[in-house]
């Protein structure tokens, strides 16, 4: 039988999706196995059937699915010469999944196990993607999905979410406090909250960094660099890494570089004070607003797993993140939200901090689109339109293409 564990305390409970945390710790719980000799089964066209093995599902229903994962790993060559980068950046396109977010993965493993466990309703508790996913994978299965939207979400993001006919609330109040709530009204009246940390969500996280692993040639990347939030995506990819570990696919694992913007950043904080737990934030100020998350459920299980696997927490300003997601489009044809973006500006930063430092590659994971939220380059108003009556075209693209 399934059970799940606490990374943090390694205490082992009984699976509860109206309750995944640590009764001591409050960490997120995850997926406890101790099953080996899982393969991979490439021939099949979705991710979570190619990777079922390591998977918690005995089945795959394929009515559930909408398409997500398998997106492309991407070089960046233009980007390389402008850094003057001597190895090779890759990002991974995460914007290539149906909703156009990674948090297609997790869902898509969420919904699996709630029509298996003939569960009717579902929710989240999101900034936006989360949502939109949610909403998504909810109306392909048929579930009464109810999202509690934070009361500042975008205009876009909201619209893209009510869009898949889900019961849309927008909650004022506290972050923290709605996360928890969500809990304990869920069990009470049957929704199956699957938020940020689920440990389902995680699993599906998994597959990005099983993907990246065979993008490369069956390597790990030696560096990867993360948008942090609640801090599960990152769990989940070391996860991911830490499977392939155990059963003899790689023998290092990547050095995790979480990042987040400076107006948000209690695990940053947390990281360079050296504290083993964060302090939530007061007044989160950000345009990074899919990462913008004050009280971070994983943010002290996150902090441990870097200390103990290596990695690092790196913060970057608003302005920083602005110019590279300006870069990465203009550059790369990437247009992603600033929360991707802190991945470019944290590599700058990373490099500038470590100059004599060379990897082998690194991979950049874009978590989420620019179109969700196009308050920030608006803002930057850098996009110009030039105005040409139909007789003085040919004149004016002579002009520019000179
Ligand atoms: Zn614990």
């Amino acid at each position: 039988m399934e059970k799940w564990s606490c990374l943090n305390c390694e205490m082992i409970y009984e699976p509860d999706i109206y309750f995944p945390f640590c009764r001591q710790c409050n960490s997120p719980l995850i997926v406890w196995s101790k099953k080996k000799g899982r393969r991979f089964d490439l021939s099949r066209p979705s991710c979570l059937e190619k990777f079922k093995s390591f998977l918690p599902l005995s089945r795959i229903n394929k009515n559930l699915l909408l398409g997500e994962g398998n997106t492309p790993l991407i070089r960046l060559f233009r980007l390389e010469k402008k850094l003057e980068a001597p190895f090779p950046i890759y990002a991974k396109n995460e914007m290539a999944n149906p909703t156009h977010s990674f948090k297609d993965r997790g869902t898509a493993v969420v919904i699996q196990k709630a029509v298996a466990g003939q569960i009717k309703k579902i929710g989240t508790v999101s900034t936006g993607n989360m949502a939109a996913s949610t909403a998504a994978y909810g109306a392909k299965a048929g579930l009464k999905t109810f999202i509690l939207l934070k009361e500042d979400a975008s205009f876009e993001k909201t619209l893209s979410t009510g869009v898949y006919g889900a019961h849309l609330i927008s909650v004022k109040g506290d972050y923290g406090g709605l996360f928890k709530q969500s809990y304990e009204i869920g069990k009470k009246i049957g929704i199956y909250f699957a938020n940020s940390c689920d440990p389902y969500r995680l699993e599906g996280y998994k597959l990005t960094s099983f993907e990246i692993y065979f993008q490369l040639g069956q390597k790990a990347p030696e560096y990867l660099f993360v948008p942090v939030s609640s801090g599960g995506h990152l769990v989940g990819l070391l996860l991911g890494f830490l499977e392939l570990k155990r059963e003899g696919y790689i023998r290092q694992l990547p050095h995790f570089i979480g990042l987040q913007a400076r107006g948000c950043s209690p695990i940053v904080e947390a990281w360079e004070k050296n504290l083993t737990d964060i302090i939530p934030v007061k007044n989160p100020q950000t345009l990074a607003h899919a990462i913008s998350n004050p009280s971070p459920p994983a943010g002290r299980l996150v902090l441990k797993l870097l200390y103990q696997y290596g990695g690092q927490m790196i913060g970057v300003t608003d302005e920083e993140i602005m110019r590279a997601q300006a870069e990465l489009a203009s550059f790369e044809g990437l247009f992603c939200d600033p929360a991707s973006a802190t991945t470019l500006a944290g590599l700058k930063k990373w490099r500038r901090l470590n100059p004599e430092v060379k990897p082998r590659e690194a991979v950049l994971v874009i978590t989420g689109s620019g179109l969700k939220d196009l308050s920030p380059v608006k803002e930057r108003g850098k996009i110009s339109l030039i105005p040409v009556r139909l007789p003085c075209l040919e004149e004016a693209l002579v002009s520019l293409a000179l």
